[in-house]
């Protein structure tokens, strides 16, 4: 039987060869391919500032450690997104607002937002954003900060799925005080585990990069500590296969929109949405592709659908579920009916398998055994 798996990194000789180098060089880490790495991405993004840490989760921590987020802080943050853009403000024991989704973006509605920061503003020391580009897609950020600037709520960027996405010709990563990106395997580019902030700030940088490496001062000895840091360090193979995997990041992302590009031709007659482009996105990346089924497709006949398509061998997946539903934040008083659209759309969500080397010959079969599935179930 055919095998479509969900995802697959592009890893090509010379990524391997860079990483054999390293091993062989001894040097496994704090050398000089995370500087590499570093540079390469803040030259993409066009930010001042680069640091490459040990995973997305810890890029998004850092850059509320370094910005004063404290026990005393709100994160607005959407709920149809990765559970870690949600966490971080909880390991800091700060407190967490989840705001809806726009149906067709599926990004943070901002008329939700400007409400959402209303009912909170008297109540904490101060408020931030988080603003998730889900899958790939940029916010649509002249209104997002227009509306955070008037409540003087500091915005951070999770572009953790947005590698080169663009709004309006300005780089995803580079809105707010700093922006997060993520390279577990199944991100446009991969380190194995892996993440890195991106900044203009002196100080978010100056900060976030002590306290990745155990709060360590700058040009002092290695045990010297200014705070209470972390080891958040990214290792020298890690770096290393980033570096590498950088020098083609325009391929990649260009192959990635083919993909995409075949999957909307190929779905057009098919009863599904596939995802929507707004015209302020001059540069899409897409981190992953996911379709929304039918209205007549609930839960349990959405399960049977997934179900059908593993049984011919063809991995999906149902991004998001949303993470005020999850059980720490439903002990937090979390519960359905709360965000109507980020519910709904979850209900409905199907990621189809997508990744930068994947043939249309696949992405045909798996569109056939989804029409079946759909005939079957839906
Ligand atoms: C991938 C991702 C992260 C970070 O993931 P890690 O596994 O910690 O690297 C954070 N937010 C979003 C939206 C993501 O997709």
């Amino acid at each position: 039987m055919k095998k479509v798996p969900l995802s697959s990194p592009q890893i090509n000789s010379s990524d391997i060869e860079v990483v054999v180098e390293v091993l062989k060089s001894g040097r496994l880490s704090i050398g000089k391919y995370t500087e590499e790495f570093e540079n390469s991405i803040r030259d993409f993004v066009g930010a001042k500032y680069a640091v490459a840490v040990s995973s997305g989760t810890s890029a998004l921590h850092l850059i509320l450690k370094a910005s004063g987020f404290t026990e005393k802080s709100l994160l607005i943050v959407p709920s149809f997104t990765f559970v870690a853009s949600a966490n971080v403000a909880l390991f800091e024991k700060g407190s967490v607002e989840f705001v809806d989704i726009e149906p067709d973006t599926l990004n943070t509605d901002s008329s939700h937002l400007e409400e959402v920061i209303n009912k909170n503003s008297e109540k904490y020391e101060n408020i931030y954003f988080m603003g998730v580009d889900v899958f790939g897609h940029p916010l649509e950020w002249d209104r997002i900060e227009a509306i955070c600037n008037k409540y003087g709520v500091k915005i951070i960027e999770d572009s953790c799925e947005a590698l080169g996405s663009e709004y309006k010709g300005k780089k995803a990563g580079s809105f707010g005080i700093a922006g997060a990106f993520a390279f577990y395997a199944n991100k446009q580019i991969t380190t194995g585990e892996g993440g890195i902030i991106v900044t203009n700030d002196e100080d978010i940088y100056k900060i976030s990069k002590s306290l990745r490496n155990q709060g360590r001062g700058e040009g002092e000895g290695w045990l010297a500590h200014e705070y209470v840091g972390y080891n958040y360090r990214i290792d020298e193979m890690s770096a290393a296969l980033g570096w590498s995997q950088m020098k083609r990041i325009d391929d990649i992302i260009g192959k990635r929109d083919k993909v995409a590009q075949r999957y909307n031709y190929l779905l057009s007659n098919l009863e599904v949405k596939t995802p929507v482009v707004k015209e302020y996105v001059t540069k899409m990346s897409w981190f992953v592709y996911v379709v929304q089924l039918p209205e007549s497709v609930n839960r349990q006949k959405r399960k049977k659908i997934m179900e059908y398509l593993e049984n011919n061998g063809i991995q999906v997946r149902n991004y998001f579920e949303p993470v005020h539903l999850q059980k720490p934040y439903r002990e937090l008083g979390w519960k359905e009916g709360m965000l109507p659209i980020t519910e709904s759309v979850a209900e409905r969500t199907l990621a189809l398998p997508f990744y930068t080397d994947l043939i249309q010959e696949d992405q045909e079969y798996v569109v056939e055994k989804l029409k079946e599935a759909l005939e079957i179930f839906a």
